[in-house]
């Protein structure tokens, strides 16, 4: 029974993130071939983390690589949004990806790839974020929105990124 709830909302979502472009990479990334993240449950109140790869022309796959490299069993976001407001799902929102190490089981990882303590974000990718943001609380227990520099002693997602996502945080 509660697969199939799960199932169901994971169903429904896959829908709603195809509906608005989503592009969704979570099969062709490169995976551990012996570890696995732990899956929760989407009945649980959730938040959602904003980052940045902090990273100059890296492809999502050589930040996934570079991931495995440090011993994780995926690339440790959720979902990417590239410069040009393309979105992409990296990974299973019920999967407790690891992007804001001790807040990992109740948050959702959404990064900017780019290096936004270097560069302005730019419109079209903080328009995806809040479609995106938007999305994902219509379906889940969305109860606070935040960075990674709130949970942790980083400058992620960096100075002009945490500037320009002001309104989408709660
Ligand atoms: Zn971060």
């Amino acid at each position: 029974m509660k697969n199939k709830i799960i199932g169901g909302i994971l169903g429904i979502l896959g829908l709603v993130f195809t509906s608005i472009g989503v592009i969704n990479l979570k099969d062709s990334l490169p995976k551990s071939k012996t570890k696995q993240y732990r899956n929760r449950s989407l009945k649980r109140p959730l938040y959602i983390t904003y980052h940045h790869t902090a990273s100059e022309g890296q492809t999502i796959n050589q930040i996934a690589k570079g991931h495995l490299g440090r011993g994780f069993p995926e690339i440790g976001y959720c979902f990417a949004i590239g410069w040009d407001g393309k979105i992409y799902q990296l990974n299973d929102i019920n999967e407790v990806t690891w992007h804001d190490s001790g807040h990992n089981t109740n948050s959702i990882g959404i990064v900017f790839v780019g290096n936004y303590h270097e560069k302005e974000l730019p419109e079209a990718a903080l328009r995806s974020a809040k479609r995106l943001q938007d999305s994902l609380s219509t379906y889940l227990n969305i109860i606070g929105v935040r960075y990674h520099r709130q949970t942790s002693p980083t400058a992620c997602p960096g100075k002009y990124a945490i500037k320009k996502i002001q309104p989408l945080l709660r």
